[in-house]
């Protein structure tokens, strides 16, 4: 069949159309977000370079993760008196004895799901909310859980404020996952467990990657990805070593 060129040009038109609406399915609500993007923008530019790409063999390569930490206002989701260290390179206090991981962490853990737009993926540890920002920049099924009450708060308070609405929150234990969620496509737990919780184990889909830190809380821990193959057979690799606020256990604490 020959498409005459007018004809080919609105088709090739009509589908960049299709694409930019099905991209703007995830992310924050625009109007919300567009003015929140500019703020300390230069800053945050600065970060991307020299934290992510500038950091030699183990630079940040992959373009949607980029993309999504330029455009997240971090400082957001820092309590105002430690706002000004938000694109520095360390993790951030954000009360409750907790922080905010280092922007380059958060960017390798997102790189190493290899998280695709549509699949549905699982946060255990909400902390600030940032985390699940970046990840709703890549996929709009983004579920949450969080221990701490007035983290959840918190969290809740900093995603609603920029336009997150299609963030799942739930204030839980993480050990147990959301089971009438599942199965996910993709885990990240990003506080330190003392080893791979099995109900995550069992809600991630077969052919499915997790990203968690593993080791006790006054050592080096090992941040592993875990993939279950189709036949449900788990292989884990280390990405890096870490230190994390642990995986807290025990009844649901409202505050620590
Ligand atoms: N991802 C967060 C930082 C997480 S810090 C961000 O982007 O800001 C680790 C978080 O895990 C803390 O908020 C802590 O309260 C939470 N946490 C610890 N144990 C947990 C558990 N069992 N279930 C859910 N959250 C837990």
């Amino acid at each position: 069949m020959i498409i005459p060129l007018n004809k080919l040009v609105l088709l090739v038109l009509l589908g960049s159309l299709w694409i930019g609406t099905t991209v703007s399915l995830a992310g924050a609500e625009s109007a919300d977000l567009a003015s929140n993007t500019a703020e300390r923008f230069h800053e945050r530019r600065m970060m991307v370079e020299t934290q992510l790409q500038g950091r030699g063999r183990e630079a940040i390569t992959d373009k949607t993760v980029l993309d999504a930490m330029l455009k997240v206002p971090r400082h957001r989701f820092i309590p105002e008196n430690n706002r000004r260290l938000a694109y520095s390179d360390g993790p951030v206090p954000i009360g409750q004895g907790q922080t905010i991981s280092q922007p380059y962490i958060v960017a390798l853990m997102t790189q190493a799901l290899a998280l695709k737009p549509g699949m549905k993926v699982l946060e255990v540890g909400t902390g600030s909310g940032y985390q699940a920002a970046i990840l709703s920049e890549i996929t709009p099924y983004v579920f949450t859980i969080e221990l701490l009450r007035t983290l959840y708060e918190f969290s809740k308070k900093n995603l609603t404020d920029l336009g997150y609405h299609e963030i799942r929150c739930h204030k839980g234990d993480g050990y147990y996952g959301r089971p009438e969620y599942a199965p996910f496509d993709r885990i990240i737990v990003t506080c330190a467990a003392l080893h791979i919780p099995p109900p995550l184990m069992e809600q991630l889909t077969p052919g499915g990657k997790m990203i968690i830190p593993v080791g006790g809380q006054f050592e080096t821990q090992r941040l592993l990805l875990v993939s279950k193959d189709l036949e449900g057979n788990r292989r884990s690799e280390t990405v890096t070593l870490v230190r994390f606020v642990p995986l807290l256990r025990g009844a649901p604490q409202d505050d620590l």
